[in-house]
């Protein structure tokens, strides 16, 4: 397979460290002739950047990675090629804005009651449009409540553990119609990564277009599966590198990608 382009990555406008200029630049050096930014319920990479990535020589395609629930479990889905002033993807957007505020102040709150004092500036500081787990992770690193990411997600952030919190939930229903109607197309987000096979199942049979086969540092025997069941389905394949620059250090950029026939049918 000819590498194209790496559709999935994150900017600083989400929980990545790279500005979205930077990623344009990383794509060149690596020699792709496309690419797409999909940050965490936003879309502010896209500002002024179709010039920037032409002034390269490169195909941008508008993307995101909305964060849904299902059965109470999270879920991902991607949106490509959609309008990027469409109101719909716009109001999603604005949506979680509203829930990751209400969120981040809950978790907050459970860090205290928890001895880990932090303010929402102290968060803030650590960059992002869009306010994650991440950057609350960075946070208290900085103050000594955690010596690493992980630590900080697998004792006090991470689903269940006694600082996590959740707020609104976004359905998959309502994220996949909203990418529709800007005209885009919902992929179901590294589908190897649900546990339960029972969403799984639940997600295969919603009005999806495709589904992530190649991703970060897969091996390719194990893509198999995925696009064994995308080709049954005769949904798309669409494939990234999940990059987040420093926040995921093992993961470099273009790690994994698609080619130009499956960038085109995007
Ligand atoms: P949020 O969207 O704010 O709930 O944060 C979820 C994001 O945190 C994911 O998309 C990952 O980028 C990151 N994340 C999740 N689990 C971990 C972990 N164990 N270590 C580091 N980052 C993580
Ligand atoms: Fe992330
Ligand atoms: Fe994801
Ligand atoms: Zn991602």
């Amino acid at each position: 397979m000819i590498p194209f382009a790496d559709l999935h990555c994150h900017s600083c406008c989400s929980d990545g460290s790279f500005t979205p200029q930077e990623i344009l630049e990383l794509a060149h050096a690596r020699g792709f002739k496309g690419l797409s930014i999909t940050d965490h319920d936003t879309v502010a990479a896209y500002k002024n950047l179709p010039e920037k990535a032409q002034a390269l020589g490169l195909e941008l395609i508008s993307g995101v990675e909305f964060s849904c629930v299902l059965r109470e479990e999270s879920v991902h889905i991607l949106g490509y090629h959609f309008d990027l002033d469409s109101p719909s993807i716009l109001n999603l957007c604005q949506k979680h804005a509203m829930r990751r505020e209400e969120r981040n102040l809950k978790i907050l709150e459970k860090l205290a009651q928890n001895n880990m004092p932090l303010t929402y500036d102290d968060v803030k500081a650590q960059g992002g449009t869009v306010i994650g787990r991440p950057h609350i992770a960075l946070a208290m690193i900085k103050k000594g409540y955690a010596s690493s990411l992980q630590e900080a997600f697998r004792k006090h952030l991470g689903e269940g553990r006694p600082s996590f919190a959740t707020g609104l939930m976004v359905t998959v229903p309502e994220t996949i119609e909203a990418i529709h109607q800007a005209k885009g197309k919902a992929i179901i987000a590294h589908p190897h990564l649900i546990q339960s096979s029972k969403i799984l199942n639940q997600l295969l049979e919603m009005p999806f277009d495709g589904l992530e086969g190649y991703y970060a540092n897969f091996l390719l025997k194990d893509n198999k599966r995925w696009l064994q069941l995308a080709e049954k389905k005769g949904w798309l394949v669409t494939g990234g590198s999940d990059f987040h620059g420093t926040l995921k250090p093992n993961i470099e950029y273009g790690a994994s990608y698609v080619d130009e026939r499956r960038f085109r049918l995007l």
